[in-house]
Protein backbone atom coordinates (compact mmCIF):
# COMPACT_ATOMS: atom_id res chain seq x y z
CA UNK A 1 0.00 0.00 0.00
CA UNK A 2 1.30 3.41 -0.86
CA UNK A 3 1.75 5.76 2.28
CA UNK A 4 0.25 8.75 2.38
CA UNK A 5 3.22 10.36 3.69
CA UNK A 6 7.20 9.45 4.57
CA UNK A 7 8.81 11.24 6.82
CA UNK A 8 12.43 10.60 6.59
CA UNK A 9 14.47 11.56 9.92
CA UNK A 10 13.00 10.71 13.16
CA UNK A 11 14.93 13.28 15.20
CA UNK A 12 12.14 16.12 16.98
CA UNK A 13 10.74 17.38 14.28
CA UNK A 14 10.47 14.32 12.08
CA UNK A 15 9.00 11.63 14.73
CA UNK A 16 6.46 14.76 16.25
CA UNK A 17 5.60 15.39 12.48
CA UNK A 18 4.69 11.78 12.08
CA UNK A 19 2.88 11.44 15.10
CA UNK A 20 0.90 14.32 14.25
CA UNK A 21 -0.32 13.15 10.74
CA UNK A 22 -0.67 9.44 12.33
CA UNK A 23 -3.34 11.23 14.89
CA UNK A 24 -4.72 12.88 12.16
CA UNK A 25 -5.61 9.47 10.13
CA UNK A 26 -2.96 9.31 7.80
CA UNK A 27 -0.79 6.27 6.86
CA UNK A 28 2.55 7.43 7.67
CA UNK A 29 6.09 5.79 6.69
CA UNK A 30 8.50 7.14 9.24
CA UNK A 31 12.69 6.09 8.87
CA UNK A 32 16.14 7.45 9.31
CA UNK A 33 19.08 6.24 8.00
CA UNK A 34 20.80 5.97 11.16
CA UNK A 35 18.05 5.28 13.86
CA UNK A 36 15.53 7.38 16.06
CA UNK A 37 17.90 10.12 17.79
CA UNK A 38 20.65 8.35 16.83
CA UNK A 39 24.51 9.43 17.64
CA UNK A 40 24.79 11.85 14.89
CA UNK A 41 21.59 13.42 15.34
CA UNK A 42 21.05 16.90 16.42
CA UNK A 43 18.17 15.39 18.76
CA UNK A 44 20.46 12.25 20.01
CA UNK A 45 21.71 14.56 22.98
CA UNK A 46 21.25 13.53 26.44
CA UNK A 47 19.27 16.33 27.45
CA UNK A 48 17.98 19.62 26.11
CA UNK A 49 16.38 22.50 27.87
CA UNK A 50 12.98 23.86 27.43
CA UNK A 51 12.58 27.38 28.01
CA UNK A 52 9.69 29.84 27.10
CA UNK A 53 11.69 32.80 27.02
CA UNK A 54 13.12 34.10 23.77
CA UNK A 55 13.45 38.01 23.56
CA UNK A 56 10.93 39.01 21.27
CA UNK A 57 9.95 36.05 19.33
CA UNK A 58 6.84 35.53 20.95
CA UNK A 59 6.00 32.36 18.24
CA UNK A 60 8.41 30.70 19.59
CA UNK A 61 6.87 31.27 23.09
CA UNK A 62 3.68 29.79 22.17
CA UNK A 63 5.69 27.40 20.49
CA UNK A 64 7.26 26.03 24.19
CA UNK A 65 3.15 26.56 26.19
CA UNK A 66 2.13 23.95 23.77
CA UNK A 67 5.44 22.07 22.96
CA UNK A 68 5.31 21.27 27.27
CA UNK A 69 1.74 20.10 26.93
CA UNK A 70 2.98 16.87 24.66
CA UNK A 71 6.23 16.73 25.96
CA UNK A 72 4.28 16.15 29.72
CA UNK A 73 1.95 13.73 27.98
CA UNK A 74 4.22 11.87 26.43
CA UNK A 75 5.74 11.59 29.95
CA UNK A 76 3.10 11.39 31.82
CA UNK A 77 2.02 7.73 29.33
CA UNK A 78 5.20 6.52 29.05
CA UNK A 79 7.79 7.47 31.69
CA UNK A 80 7.82 10.59 34.44
CA UNK A 81 11.74 10.99 34.12
CA UNK A 82 11.85 11.78 30.57
CA UNK A 83 11.17 15.49 31.09
CA UNK A 84 12.33 17.32 34.64
CA UNK A 85 10.36 20.06 36.11
CA UNK A 86 13.35 21.28 37.64
CA UNK A 87 13.08 25.58 36.02
CA UNK A 88 15.02 27.48 33.72
CA UNK A 89 17.22 30.24 35.24
CA UNK A 90 18.28 32.88 33.20
CA UNK A 91 21.14 35.19 34.06
CA UNK A 92 21.53 38.47 32.18
CA UNK A 93 23.68 41.24 32.05
CA UNK A 94 22.69 44.57 33.41
CA UNK A 95 21.60 46.44 29.94
CA UNK A 96 20.39 43.14 28.41
CA UNK A 97 17.46 44.01 25.77
CA UNK A 98 17.31 40.38 25.01
CA UNK A 99 16.24 39.71 28.54
CA UNK A 100 14.01 42.64 28.88
CA UNK A 101 12.18 40.99 25.93
CA UNK A 102 12.07 38.16 27.26
CA UNK A 103 10.27 39.49 30.30
CA UNK A 104 7.63 41.51 28.64
CA UNK A 105 7.00 38.53 26.31
CA UNK A 106 6.60 36.38 29.28
CA UNK A 107 4.20 38.52 30.77
CA UNK A 108 2.18 38.79 27.24
CA UNK A 109 2.20 35.27 26.77
CA UNK A 110 0.70 34.87 30.65
CA UNK A 111 3.75 32.21 31.25
CA UNK A 112 5.23 32.11 34.86
CA UNK A 113 8.54 33.19 35.81
CA UNK A 114 10.19 35.57 38.26
CA UNK A 115 12.59 38.45 37.79
CA UNK A 116 15.36 38.02 40.56
CA UNK A 117 17.43 41.14 41.53
CA UNK A 118 21.47 40.59 42.04
CA UNK A 119 20.94 39.89 45.34
CA UNK A 120 18.08 37.42 45.20
CA UNK A 121 20.23 35.57 42.28
CA UNK A 122 23.05 35.31 45.20
CA UNK A 123 20.99 34.23 48.34
CA UNK A 124 18.52 31.80 46.00
CA UNK A 125 21.71 30.02 43.81
CA UNK A 126 24.92 30.73 46.11
CA UNK A 127 26.52 28.11 43.59
CA UNK A 128 26.50 30.19 41.28
CA UNK A 129 28.64 33.56 40.95
CA UNK A 130 27.25 35.66 38.96
CA UNK A 131 29.13 38.61 36.74
CA UNK A 132 28.38 41.92 39.24
CA UNK A 133 25.15 43.89 37.84
CA UNK A 134 23.93 40.89 36.81
CA UNK A 135 20.00 40.10 37.12
CA UNK A 136 17.90 36.93 36.39
CA UNK A 137 14.59 35.44 35.21
CA UNK A 138 13.41 32.29 36.96
CA UNK A 139 10.94 30.21 34.34
CA UNK A 140 9.58 27.51 37.16
CA UNK A 141 7.62 25.57 34.43
CA UNK A 142 11.03 24.75 32.29
CA UNK A 143 13.63 22.40 32.70
CA UNK A 144 15.31 19.60 31.33
CA UNK A 145 14.33 17.34 28.20
CA UNK A 146 15.80 13.61 28.54
CA UNK A 147 15.78 14.12 24.46
CA UNK A 148 17.49 10.59 23.27
CA UNK A 149 15.12 8.86 25.69
CA UNK A 150 12.42 11.37 24.49
CA UNK A 151 12.60 11.02 20.78
CA UNK A 152 13.16 7.22 20.91
CA UNK A 153 9.94 6.33 23.21
CA UNK A 154 7.96 8.13 20.69
CA UNK A 155 9.69 6.69 17.69
CA UNK A 156 9.15 3.04 19.57
CA UNK A 157 5.41 4.19 19.11
CA UNK A 158 5.84 4.82 15.48
CA UNK A 159 8.05 2.20 14.43
CA UNK A 160 11.24 3.57 12.53
CA UNK A 161 12.54 2.22 9.11
CA UNK A 162 16.31 2.03 9.39
CA UNK A 163 16.80 3.62 5.59
CA UNK A 164 18.56 6.39 3.89
CA UNK A 165 16.95 8.00 1.62
CA UNK A 166 18.49 10.77 -0.96
CA UNK A 167 17.06 13.20 -3.22
CA UNK A 168 17.34 12.51 -7.07
CA UNK A 169 15.78 14.42 -10.15
CA UNK A 170 13.08 11.55 -10.11
CA UNK A 171 12.24 12.33 -7.08
CA UNK A 172 13.42 10.57 -3.38
CA UNK A 173 15.04 7.06 -3.90
CA UNK A 174 16.46 4.81 -1.33
CA UNK A 175 20.08 3.38 -1.27
CA UNK A 176 19.19 0.75 -3.44
CA UNK A 177 18.24 2.78 -6.28
CA UNK A 178 14.67 2.29 -5.82
CA UNK A 179 12.11 4.99 -5.84
CA UNK A 180 10.55 6.08 -3.08
CA UNK A 181 6.35 6.17 -3.62
CA UNK A 182 4.31 8.20 -1.22
CA UNK A 183 1.37 10.65 -1.53
CA UNK A 184 3.70 13.61 0.33
CA UNK A 185 7.11 13.57 1.63
CA UNK A 186 8.62 15.42 4.85
CA UNK A 187 12.57 15.88 4.70
CA UNK A 188 12.80 16.49 8.19
CA UNK A 189 16.69 16.02 8.15
CA UNK A 190 18.58 18.66 10.25
CA UNK A 191 21.73 19.08 9.68
CA UNK A 192 21.46 17.03 6.66
CA UNK A 193 19.34 19.09 4.68
CA UNK A 194 22.56 21.11 3.61
CA UNK A 195 23.54 17.94 1.95
CA UNK A 196 20.58 16.28 0.86
CA UNK A 197 19.02 19.65 -1.26
CA UNK A 198 22.58 21.73 -1.87
CA UNK A 199 21.19 23.75 -4.91
CA UNK A 200 18.22 24.74 -2.32
CA UNK A 201 20.08 25.27 0.34
CA UNK A 202 23.74 25.83 -0.18
CA UNK A 203 24.32 28.55 2.32
CA UNK A 204 21.28 28.89 3.53
CA UNK A 205 21.87 26.61 6.74
CA UNK A 206 25.22 26.00 8.36
CA UNK A 207 25.98 22.68 10.41
CA UNK A 208 28.29 24.17 13.34
CA UNK A 209 30.46 21.90 15.47
CA UNK A 210 29.51 21.95 19.20
CA UNK A 211 31.20 20.22 22.21
CA UNK A 212 29.35 19.16 25.55
CA UNK A 213 31.05 18.83 28.91
CA UNK A 214 29.79 16.76 31.90
CA UNK A 215 31.50 17.19 35.01
CA UNK A 216 31.57 14.76 38.04
CA UNK A 217 29.09 16.35 40.44
CA UNK A 218 29.83 16.26 44.54
CA UNK A 219 28.85 12.77 46.55
CA UNK A 220 26.37 14.80 48.02
CA UNK A 221 23.18 15.08 46.26
CA UNK A 222 23.25 19.08 46.47
CA UNK A 223 23.64 19.49 42.44
CA UNK A 224 20.37 17.36 41.60
CA UNK A 225 17.75 18.67 39.27
CA UNK A 226 15.38 18.92 42.50
CA UNK A 227 18.07 21.22 43.59
CA UNK A 228 19.29 23.67 41.01
CA UNK A 229 17.66 24.53 37.51
CA UNK A 230 19.04 24.36 34.20
CA UNK A 231 20.91 27.72 33.44
CA UNK A 232 21.68 30.13 31.22
CA UNK A 233 23.95 32.20 31.33
CA UNK A 234 23.65 35.14 28.47
CA UNK A 235 26.52 36.94 29.02
CA UNK A 236 28.85 34.09 28.81
CA UNK A 237 26.91 32.13 26.37
CA UNK A 238 27.29 29.19 28.63
CA UNK A 239 24.31 26.98 29.65
CA UNK A 240 24.15 23.74 32.33
CA UNK A 241 21.91 21.21 33.80
CA UNK A 242 22.07 19.85 37.28
CA UNK A 243 23.21 16.16 37.64
CA UNK A 244 20.56 14.15 35.70
CA UNK A 245 20.35 10.56 36.23
CA UNK A 246 23.74 11.07 37.89
CA UNK A 247 25.89 11.66 34.69
CA UNK A 248 27.34 15.09 36.27
CA UNK A 249 26.75 18.42 35.86
CA UNK A 250 26.79 19.17 31.60
CA UNK A 251 28.33 22.61 30.88
CA UNK A 252 28.31 23.86 26.91
CA UNK A 253 29.09 26.62 25.46
CA UNK A 254 26.45 28.18 22.62
CA UNK A 255 28.90 30.18 20.74
CA UNK A 256 29.07 28.65 17.11
CA UNK A 257 31.83 26.38 16.45
CA UNK A 258 33.29 25.17 13.09
CA UNK A 259 31.34 23.68 10.09
CA UNK A 260 31.41 20.40 9.60
CA UNK A 261 29.84 17.20 8.10
CA UNK A 262 27.46 14.93 10.68
CA UNK A 263 28.27 12.17 8.79
CA UNK A 264 31.73 12.20 9.02
CA UNK A 265 32.52 14.09 12.02
CA UNK A 266 34.82 12.45 15.05
CA UNK A 267 33.21 13.50 17.61
CA UNK A 268 36.47 13.92 20.03
CA UNK A 269 36.25 17.50 22.08
CA UNK A 270 39.06 19.78 21.67
CA UNK A 271 41.39 20.72 24.65
CA UNK A 272 40.74 24.66 23.78
CA UNK A 273 36.80 23.51 24.95
CA UNK A 274 37.42 22.00 27.87
CA UNK A 275 39.42 23.93 28.48
CA UNK A 276 37.21 27.44 28.01
CA UNK A 277 34.53 25.16 30.08
CA UNK A 278 36.93 24.73 32.97
CA UNK A 279 37.36 28.87 32.56
CA UNK A 280 33.57 28.95 32.72
CA UNK A 281 33.53 26.97 35.99
CA UNK A 282 36.26 28.83 37.68
CA UNK A 283 34.40 31.65 36.79
CA UNK A 284 31.28 31.11 37.79
CA UNK A 285 30.90 27.91 39.36
CA UNK A 286 33.89 27.77 41.55
CA UNK A 287 33.39 24.97 43.95
CA UNK A 288 33.30 22.83 40.67
CA UNK A 289 36.47 24.30 39.44
CA UNK A 290 38.50 21.25 39.76
CA UNK A 291 35.52 18.79 38.84
CA UNK A 292 36.83 16.00 37.02
CA UNK A 293 35.38 15.58 33.79
CA UNK A 294 33.68 12.33 33.42
CA UNK A 295 31.82 12.58 29.81
CA UNK A 296 31.95 14.64 26.45
CA UNK A 297 29.83 14.78 23.34
CA UNK A 298 30.48 16.48 20.10
CA UNK A 299 26.94 17.51 18.40
CA UNK A 300 26.33 19.61 15.76
CA UNK A 301 23.44 22.78 15.20
CA UNK A 302 22.05 23.31 11.81
CA UNK A 303 21.90 26.86 11.99
CA UNK A 304 20.04 29.76 9.67
CA UNK A 305 21.35 33.06 9.24
CA UNK A 306 18.50 34.37 11.44
CA UNK A 307 17.82 31.41 13.70
CA UNK A 308 14.38 31.00 12.57
CA UNK A 309 13.24 28.00 11.53
CA UNK A 310 12.82 26.37 7.75
CA UNK A 311 9.46 24.66 8.25
CA UNK A 312 8.13 25.03 4.32
CA UNK A 313 6.83 23.39 0.76
CA UNK A 314 10.18 22.82 -2.16
CA UNK A 315 9.53 25.43 -3.96
CA UNK A 316 9.44 22.95 -7.39
CA UNK A 317 7.37 20.00 -5.70
CA UNK A 318 4.36 20.66 -3.64
CA UNK A 319 4.14 17.05 -2.66
CA UNK A 320 7.86 17.68 -0.75
CA UNK A 321 8.28 19.48 2.77
CA UNK A 322 11.35 20.08 4.58
CA UNK A 323 11.65 20.69 8.11
CA UNK A 324 14.64 21.97 10.09
CA UNK A 325 17.11 24.69 10.56
CA UNK A 326 16.48 24.08 14.49
CA UNK A 327 19.52 26.05 15.30
CA UNK A 328 20.49 25.12 18.40
CA UNK A 329 17.26 25.60 20.12
CA UNK A 330 14.67 23.31 18.38
CA UNK A 331 14.19 19.75 20.40
CA UNK A 332 12.14 21.88 22.84
CA UNK A 333 9.09 22.37 19.81
CA UNK A 334 9.47 19.32 17.73
CA UNK A 335 5.85 18.78 19.70
CA UNK A 336 4.54 22.34 17.99
CA UNK A 337 6.66 22.08 14.75
CA UNK A 338 5.35 18.76 14.08
CA UNK A 339 1.75 20.40 14.93
CA UNK A 340 2.15 23.42 12.76
CA UNK A 341 3.67 20.99 9.25
CA UNK A 342 0.95 18.54 9.96
CA UNK A 343 -1.93 21.06 9.62
CA UNK A 344 0.35 22.94 6.88
CA UNK A 345 -0.18 20.00 4.62
CA UNK A 346 -3.52 19.16 5.67
CA UNK A 347 -4.54 22.52 4.71
CA UNK A 348 -5.73 23.53 7.64
CA UNK A 349 -3.38 25.84 9.57
CA UNK A 350 -1.78 29.34 8.23
CA UNK A 351 1.89 29.43 7.43
CA UNK A 352 4.32 31.61 9.60
CA UNK A 353 6.32 34.04 7.39
CA UNK A 354 9.45 33.56 9.69
CA UNK A 355 9.55 29.51 8.53
CA UNK A 356 9.29 30.21 4.80
CA UNK A 357 12.37 29.38 2.70
CA UNK A 358 11.66 32.66 0.82
CA UNK A 359 12.51 34.28 4.59
CA UNK A 360 16.06 32.05 4.53
CA UNK A 361 19.25 34.32 3.21
CA UNK A 362 22.92 33.23 2.67
CA UNK A 363 25.26 33.39 5.97
CA UNK A 364 27.84 36.31 5.28
CA UNK A 365 30.51 35.64 6.80
CA UNK A 366 30.98 33.99 10.21
CA UNK A 367 27.08 34.59 10.75
CA UNK A 368 26.15 35.42 14.12
CA UNK A 369 28.36 34.30 17.00
CA UNK A 370 25.38 32.14 19.24
CA UNK A 371 21.78 31.19 19.38
CA UNK A 372 20.01 32.93 22.70
CA UNK A 373 20.38 36.19 21.31
CA UNK A 374 18.30 35.32 17.98
C1 LIG B 1 24.93 20.56 21.81
C2 LIG B 1 23.51 20.92 21.48
C3 LIG B 1 22.71 21.49 22.46
C4 LIG B 1 21.39 21.83 22.16
N1 LIG B 1 20.61 22.32 23.16
C5 LIG B 1 19.29 22.50 22.95
C6 LIG B 1 18.43 22.83 24.03
O1 LIG B 1 18.88 22.95 25.17
N2 LIG B 1 17.11 22.98 23.77
C7 LIG B 1 16.59 22.81 22.53
O2 LIG B 1 15.38 22.97 22.38
N3 LIG B 1 17.37 22.49 21.47
C8 LIG B 1 18.70 22.32 21.65
N4 LIG B 1 19.52 21.96 20.62
C9 LIG B 1 19.00 21.93 19.25
C10 LIG B 1 18.23 20.68 18.95
O3 LIG B 1 18.89 19.53 19.45
C11 LIG B 1 18.00 20.54 17.44
O4 LIG B 1 17.50 21.76 16.92
C12 LIG B 1 16.98 19.44 17.16
O5 LIG B 1 17.31 18.25 17.83
C13 LIG B 1 16.93 19.20 15.65
O6 LIG B 1 16.05 18.13 15.40
P1 LIG B 1 15.83 17.62 13.91
O7 LIG B 1 14.79 16.57 13.99
O8 LIG B 1 15.61 18.77 13.01
O9 LIG B 1 17.27 17.02 13.48
P2 LIG B 1 18.01 15.67 13.92
O10 LIG B 1 17.73 15.35 15.32
O11 LIG B 1 19.43 15.78 13.52
O12 LIG B 1 17.32 14.56 13.06
C14 LIG B 1 17.55 14.43 11.68
C15 LIG B 1 17.49 12.96 11.35
O13 LIG B 1 17.51 12.80 9.93
C16 LIG B 1 18.21 11.61 9.66
N5 LIG B 1 18.66 11.69 8.27
C17 LIG B 1 19.48 12.61 7.74
N6 LIG B 1 19.66 12.40 6.42
C18 LIG B 1 18.91 11.31 6.11
C19 LIG B 1 18.68 10.61 4.91
N7 LIG B 1 19.23 10.97 3.75
N8 LIG B 1 17.85 9.52 4.94
C20 LIG B 1 17.27 9.13 6.11
N9 LIG B 1 17.48 9.77 7.27
C21 LIG B 1 18.27 10.85 7.28
C22 LIG B 1 19.35 11.61 10.64
O14 LIG B 1 19.89 10.32 10.86
C23 LIG B 1 18.69 12.19 11.89
O15 LIG B 1 18.25 11.20 12.77
C24 LIG B 1 20.87 21.62 20.87
C25 LIG B 1 21.68 21.06 19.88
C26 LIG B 1 22.99 20.69 20.18
C27 LIG B 1 23.83 20.06 19.12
Amino acid sequence: MIPDVAVIGAGSFGAWTAWHLRQAGLNVRLMDAYGAANSRASSGGESRIIRAGYGAREIYTRFTLRSLELWRQLAAENDPTLFHGCGVLWIAPQQDAFAQETVETLRNCGVRFERLTERELESRYSWFRAAEGSWGIFEPDGGALMARRAIQTLAGKLSVERRMVRWSDQGPVCEDGSRLVAGAYVFACGPWLPKLFPGLFGNKIRTSRQEVFFFGAPPAAQFGPERIPCWIDVGEKFYGFGDLENRGLKVACDRHGPVVDPDTLERVPSAEGLQAARDYLSRRIPCLADAPLVETRVCQYENTATGDYLIDQHPDHPEVWIAGGGSGHGFKHGPAVGEYLSRRMLGSGPGEPRFSLASKVDFEGQGPESTFYR
